[in-house]
Formats: C-alpha cells, structure tokens, sequence
C-alpha cells in the first residue's frame, strides 16, 4: 500500500510499462484508454480503472484517451455518454481532444473483417445462436467444426456484403473467425466476429444492421488509436489470446493487454446491470441518489474528487480479486474533509432551551473558529439570544453515570458561549415527552470559561432559536445489510440484503444563519454531528437540504491501530 509519506513504490502495471520503455518497445510511448460501455453511470469501480489509466498517461508523460465503447445499438443511450464525461472531468481528468467512439470505426473495423475472409481466416455461418453454442464443446471436450467452416472466399466475401446490406434478418448469419474449434481455450474456437442486428445506434442511425462484437471491436479499436497498454479488469484475461490473435493477423500495431482485479467494495454492489436495476425498481432515487456507489451519487453525497483519488492511489493494483472495506473509503473521506471543511453549529433534533436569566431582546456575536485545522479559515461571528436550541439527545432528566451533557441541575458549556445550569423541565401533559428546558447562564463564563476555574465537562452545541433557519437533513446508512450482498450462490438475491433503514429524513432541523445563500454541493462539519453538504438537486434557498456525507466515527483509524499493535 502507499501512502503519501512513505517511499515511492510501483505497482505490477508500472513494472510492465518501465520494461517497455527500457527496451524501447513503442518508442518510448505510453498511450492508455478508458473504454466504458455507455449502458449505465460509472461507479467507484470505474473510479479506479480512471485513476490507473489517466494516473499512468500522467506519471509516464503519456496520453490516455477517452473512448465510448458503443458496439452495442440496443442498450447504449446519449444520456449515459453524457453522464460519463462529466463523471471523469469531476474526477479531475482530461481526455483533451481525445474522445473516441468505436462507431467512429465501424467502417474500418468492416474493412478488417474483409480482410480477414479474403485470407481464409473469417467464413460466414449458418448455424443459430443456439446451434453455435451447442457445438463449441465444453472445458473437457473439444467443439465441433461448422459445416460452413469451409465455404469460398468468393462465397464468404459476398454473403457478407449482403449481410451488411440488409438481407437477412436478425441471427440468421453470423460472421466467425476460423481459428481452432479444439482450442482448450473456448474463445477461441471459432468466436462469432459480426453479428446482424437491425437495431438504431444512437451515433450510426440505421447505417448499419451489422454489428461488430466486443472482442473484434476492442483490440482494434484500441490500435487504431495507437494505444500501447490496453488495461483491463480479469475477467478478460482468457481473452487476451483473442485479442493478439486478431491483431497479429491483421497485422496491425498491436497494444498489450493487461489485466488487474477489479475492485469490490463492501455494503454495495458494483455492477450497472445490477445498479440499473435498483434504479428502474425504485429502490433508491436515481442513478445519483446519494447512498448509490456510482460517482454521480457519491458527488451528491458529498464526496470529494480528492478523496476518491486517494482512495484509490490507497487501495493500488493487484492480479486478485479482494473485497475492500468501505471504512477505508469512508477514511480517506474524512481525512480530506477533516482539512477543508468549515465548522458550523447545526440541531438535528431540536429541544427549546429558554435561559431565564439573559434579558429578552439581547442578542449576542460570540466569535467561532472555522476550521480548527486550519487557521487560515478564520473566524465567525455566532449569534446567541434567550432561546435555543439543543440537540433532544444531549438532555436526560435521569441521566446515566457518567452522562456529561445536561441534565437537571446539571451544568454544561455551550460552545462558544456560556455555561448553562438546567432548572426546570417542562413536558407535554398528554404524553410526557419533555418539550422544553428552563436554563440560567453564568455571564461571566462568555467565551466558553470561567474565572474561577470550575470545570464542566460536556460542550453542546446549539443555535438560536430566533436566528437559525430551518432545514431538512437526509442521513444516510450502507445500501445492504451484507458485507458482499452478491456474495451468496449467483448473486441474484441481492436485493434481499437491501437495509430498509438506509435514508432516514429529518425534516425540522436548525442550522445556524451564517449557511443562507450557501451554494449546492457545500460541505460542512456540523459540530459533533458529521459531514454533511447541500443537496443539489432538492435544496432551495427557502428550505436548505443537507445529506449527511459521513459520521464523524472512523472506525478505519480503530482498525488501522489494532493492525500496528498486532
Ligand atoms: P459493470 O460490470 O459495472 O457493467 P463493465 O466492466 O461492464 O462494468 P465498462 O463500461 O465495460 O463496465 O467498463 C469500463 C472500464 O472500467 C473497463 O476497462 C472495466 O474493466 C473497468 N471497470 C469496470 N468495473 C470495474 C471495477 N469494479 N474495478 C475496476 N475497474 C472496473
Ligand atoms: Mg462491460
């Protein structure tokens, strides 16, 4: 693992790439890609494919390009194309003038097709998709050859045009790479290269009802571009002699394939199939709904670029699957936010406080500290008056041993402000709930201490009850109760692990006057509370909204200390 202090390391990837250079293999070039299929948002999965591609452009003075992989007309739509590049810009990164399409090579990726069959390395095929799958064999057995495995040139050449002009419909003829229906490898025997699709590409319109698949288009495309290292997660490992197998006789510059472990986080799921499905199914707002893995969710719950950047420069690159911790994540969170954050005094669950003994009308600026860790953010003015409010759950009239916080006859700091003793609890007749506090403040305790060096032990934190605004507060939970939700059998029951209490909304908050006007996306500290920011899509200047980013337990710190001493 590195992190920022300690020594300079490289990862298996950056092995690679520096023996590359050593032996002058691309003259000297290091060329990456980002590749996403636009059939869904990016997650903090894709996070950490971003970071390892435009990261290695970076340190090798490289390129790394942005490419739509949109081989597939029935599932790809605008507004995820649209989704994605804001995405990777938030992220921090830059494609420059480098955004590609692999539609834009639809025409040259035919052309390689041609030139396949006039080699006798491509034929055209009868069988059903059915049939296909039926004679490819098993892992213990070998397939089957086609019976039109070896039809003409002449005959492949033009059942091919005509399939390109419309002919045939749908799966009636595909076109196949004639390779090895023994291979122990089954994308190799004989892999499907075109497939017939009459279906409206959302960039190509109805110009082509022929399609190439994933494995003809990725490689290819990736050379068109002069790519040198053509990362990848595992599961395309045993697609890796497809992919030198395409481009060797092509006979075209030929990137090299690299795999890594993609990453799983825990308490979520990272798969677009699966995240579409908790959208379309209404199991959370949206694709950014703030307990959502996707980039655009962790944004709005107020995730910095930065963190997820840390994260994963954290977490590194690894040949094996593992499944991180998301308290790690949540760590490098609150690192960040810890530095940059301003502090500010927020009440969740109010309880009305009236000091009897502060004289009616008086309002007071009391002078607060922004940031503690960081000086350079300077000071506030907080305004104090009779009656305030406190957080319901730092008053108990039969206080445990040990409670610190108020309670009768007890005495507390109020954070930047008096000491205050509770004198008198007034509850509800009906149903005994405690709705108000009566107080006496100790004036010559202003600022938070005393002449006489009497101590207190509890600081609460609170606001004015004539000055504070109200506000709505969503706190988030994990999205599933289960540390690897997709853990069990295929995964298809995730959704039985969802956690029902994952959004709980608190919609009578007060937040101290100094956040009015506050821009979306703004994060604060509130005092004891968290990290929280401004909603960006609900929150109006009349009603602020804030979500709760983080708590301000890190229990990743516990975890790491534990760690050090074993
Ligand atoms: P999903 O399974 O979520 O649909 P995908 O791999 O199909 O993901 P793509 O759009 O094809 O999604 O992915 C673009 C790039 O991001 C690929 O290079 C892929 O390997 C990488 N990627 C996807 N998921 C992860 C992950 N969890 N960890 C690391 N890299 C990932
Ligand atoms: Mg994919």
């Amino acid at each position: 693992m590195t992190t920022k202090d300690s020594v300079q390391t490289t990862n298996f990837i950056e092995d690679i790439i520096e023996e590359n250079l050593k032996t002058n293999k691309y003259n000297g070039r290091v060329h990456t890609r980002f590749p996403p299929e636009p059939n869904g948002y990016l997650h903090i999965g894709h996070a950490k494919s971003i970071c390892l591609n435009f990261g290695l452009a970076a340190k090798y003075k490289g390129l790394c390009n942005l490419r739509f992989d949109d081989t597939n007309p029935s599932k790809e739509e605008a507004e995820y194309v649209e989704s994605i590049k804001s995405d990777v810009r938030w992220l921090g990164f830059d494609w420059g003038d480098r955004l590609f399409y692999a539609s834009d090579y639809f025409e040259q990726l035919y052309e390689y097709a041609v030139q396949l069959i006039k080699e006798g390395k491509a034929y055209v095929c009868d069988l059903s998709a059915d049939e296909i799958r039926e004679t490819r064999g098993t892992f213990s057995e070998p397939g089957k050859n086609s019976p039109y495995r070896n039809r003409s040139i002449e005959e492949n050449l033009n059942l091919f045009e005509r399939m390109r002009a419309g002919e045939f419909a749908d799966g009636f003829r595909v076109l196949r790479a004639k390779i090895d229906m023994a291979s122990p490898n089954l994308n190799m025997r004989d892999p499907v290269i075109y497939r017939i699709l009459k279906a409206t590409h959302h960039r190509t319109g109805d110009k082509w009802c022929i399609y190439p698949m994933y494995d003809f288009a990725h490689g290819q495309s990736d050379s068109i571009e002069g790519i040198t290292h053509s990362i990848c997660t595992l599961e395309f490992e045993d697609h890796r002699p497809l992919y030198d197998w395409y481009l060797k006789e092509l006979g075209i510059h030929h990137p090299q394939q690299i795999e890594f472990a993609r990453l799983n986080l825990s308490y979520t799921v990272l798969s677009k199939r699966r995240l579409l499905e908790l959208v379309k199914e209404g199991y959370v707002s949206g694709w950014d709904d703030p307990r959502m893995p996707t980039i655009s969710g962790l944004r709005r719950r107020g995730y910095t670029p930065e963190s997820i950047r840390n994260f994963c420069e954290r977490i590194g690159v690894a040949k094996a699957d593992s499944l991180v911790d998301i308290v790690l994540l949540e760590h490098c969170l609150r690192e960040d936010l810890n530095k940059r954050t301003p502090r500010v005094m927020a009440v969740l669950r109010p309880l009305r406080v009236i000091i009897d003994n502060y004289p009616e009308g008086r309002v007071e600026e009391l002078g607060a500290v922004n940031n503690p860790e960081d000086p350079r953010m300077g000071t506030r003015k907080v305004l104090f008056s009779r009656v305030l409010y406190i957080e319901r759950e730092d008053f108990r009239e039969d206080p445990p041993q040990k409670w610190f916080r108020l309670a009768p006859g007890r005495e507390v700091r109020l954070r930047y402000a008096y000491y205050i003793t509770c004198v008198g609890v007034v509850k509800d007749e009906q149903t005994g709930e405690v709705v108000e506090l009566h107080c006496t403040y100790d004036p010559v305790t202003r600022g938070g201490w005393s002449p006489d060096g009497r101590r207190v032990k509890g600081t609460l934190h609170w606001v004015s009850a004539a000055h504070s605004l109200e506000a709505e507060v969503r706190l988030y939970d994990r999205l599933f109760v289960k540390a690897n939700p997709v853990g069990e059998k295929d995964g298809s029951d995730f959704k039985a692990y969802l956690n029902p209490n994952s959004l709980e909304t608190l919609t009578s908050c007060r937040v101290e006057p100094s956040l009015k006007g506050a821009a979306p996306e703004s994060r604060y500290q509130f005092e004891r509370k968290g990290y929280f920011c401004i909603d960006s899509v609900d929150s109006i200047d009349e009603k602020l909204v804030f979500n709760r980013t983080v708590s301000l337990r890190d229990t990743w710190a516990k975890i790491e200390k534990v760690q050090k001493r074993g």
